[in-house]
């Protein structure tokens, strides 16, 4: 028995993909190690978006190399995903001592070249794979074999994006828009179900743009949800991550009948100024985004939002930053990401004029990110008093803490809780919050 080391960069996806492809290595005589020098397999599966994951790949190549070579020369390194994708052959040049570079849809061939490497010698071998097999690797990948989260779970339902915003690398790491077949996504549900998770988070760049064709029907992303709502023992609903653009009415209508389907909704703006949206490729207005939540709060009047961010878009001026201080002003959003414009190799944005410089963007980040704890912070206090139905997930930090989360999507924990209540909905009222947690007490 061998060690294998796992590390997931970026988004719930990869975790996704990473999981199913362990499923596949379940007969390989690998146990989960989080040590490196027992590894005799490293598997690190990558991110794209931003340049600063990317860097830290390569420091950790770096370190793992140098166990690599101290401790365990036939330590075989697996680099997978996004930057293998983009890279390909450039990663093996630069970095030589890597084995495997398997781009986003070609991750389930791993256990194949695994096999092919067995009695050889690993420090020469290499394998690039950056071919776009979405089709065949939702077929590899459609196995049930562990439940590797409790409590929650994610299932990927689409994959990849045709939008090509100016500043975003996805399409060209994840392909084109792929949808999974309808039914198998049911059966796996239903069997998530059957192994005790209560809620499902389902995935995909475009979360909102799900569409499978099958038996001259279509089937929408609200026709899964339709059917979650039927299976016992789901009982909370996410999605992540939607896009303003393709959120169909249907879908926000869907809320009024479906309520396994939680009142938080991640809506990404990326931009408060039109003139940016458009250069972002984004194909709404701010007031069409404001008219959208307008539409969500129609159905459920409840409904929380969080969003993403961007600043320092190229050519971003002082008001342009303003309208997206605004927005946020009258978003007053509980929670969101946020995040300094990262120039992507092979995205028009990279090599647009007028690139900001860091010390301005730098600026533009405090701000808003003060702005941004101010809103969640006037959020939580709004809480305090309140009574919130929490689906407890794990044992918190402290031994008498058990931790869960809020319709909301806020993390909750209580001290007077047992190992019991986890898997469970309970009423909480809420007494207190720091930055990243309500506290409250169970009443019922
Ligand atoms: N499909 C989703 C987002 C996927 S990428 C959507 O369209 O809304 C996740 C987030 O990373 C984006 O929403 C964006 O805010 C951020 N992002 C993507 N590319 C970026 C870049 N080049 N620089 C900085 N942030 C970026
Ligand atoms: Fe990237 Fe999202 Fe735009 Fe697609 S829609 S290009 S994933 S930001």
């Amino acid at each position: 028995m061998s060690g294998l080391f796992v590390k997931n960069y970026g988004c719930q996806m990869n975790v996704y993909d990473t999981n199913k492809l362990l499923d596949l290595l379940s007969s390989y005589n690998y146990k989960e190690t989080q040590s490196i020098k027992e590894a005799g397999l490293v598997i690190l599966n990558t991110c794209h978006v931003r340049e600063k994951a990317v860097t830290k790949l390569y420091s950790d190549l770096g370190r793992i190399n140098i166990i690599k070579q101290s401790y365990n020369p036939n330590m075989l390194i697996a680099v997978i995903g996004c930057v293998a994708q983009i890279q390909g052959n450039d990663l093996i040049k630069r970095f030589p001592y890597v084995n495997f570079v398997l781009g986003t849809q070609a991750i389930q061939n791993l256990p194949q070249l695994i096999n092919e490497l067995k009695g050889k010698t690993s420090k020469k071998l290499h394998s690039v794979d950056t071919r776009f097999l979405t089709d065949e690797k939702f077929k590899i990948l459609n196995i049930n074999t562990y439940v590797h989260q409790k409590i929650s779970a994610f299932v990927t339902i689409q994959e990849g994006c045709d939008n090509f915003c100016t500043y975003c690398s996805v399409p060209n790491s994840r392909g084109r828009e792929y949808s999974r077949d309808f039914h198998l996504i049911i059966d796996e549900i239903k069997y998530l179900a059957e192994q005790g998770i209560k809620e499902i988070m389902l995935l995909g760049q475009n979360v909102n743009s799900y569409k499978f064709v099958s038996d001259a029907k279509t089937y929408y992303i609200e026709d899964i949800f339709s059917e979650i709502d039927k299976i016992g023992g789901i009982e909370r609903i996410r999605y992540l991550s939607p896009n303003p653009q393709g959120m169909r009415d249907d879908l926000i209508e869907s809320y009024r009948s479906i309520r396994k389907l939680m009142p938080f909704v991640h809506l990404p703006l990326q931009s408060g100024s039109n003139r940016i949206l458009k250069m972002m490729n984004r194909p709404y207005t701010t007031d069409e985004y404001l008219k959208m939540v307008e539409k969500f709060r129609n159905v459920r009047s409840d409904m929380m939002f969080s969003t993403d961010l961007i600043v320092g878009f190229p050519s971003e001026t002082n008001g342009d930053f303003e309208d997206t201080i605004n927005m946020v002003n009258i978003m007053q959003y509980p929670n969101g990401f946020y995040f300094k414009y990262s120039p992507r190799p092979h995205t028009v944005a990279a090599s647009m004029p007028n690139q900001i410089d860091d010390k301005i963007k730098n600026q533009r980040f405090q701000e808003l990110h003060e702005l941004m704890l101010k809103y969640k912070e006037k959020s939580n206090s709004s809480f305090i008093g309140q009574v919130v139905n929490v689906l407890f997930e794990n044992h918190g930090k402290f031994l008498n803490h058990i931790t869960g989360k809020s319709e909301y999507f806020q993390n909750v924990f209580v001290k007077n809780g047992n190992e019991n209540d986890i898997g469970k909905i309970k009423k909480v009222r809420i007494k207190s919050f720091n930055a990243s947690n309500l506290e409250g007490e169970i009443i019922d």
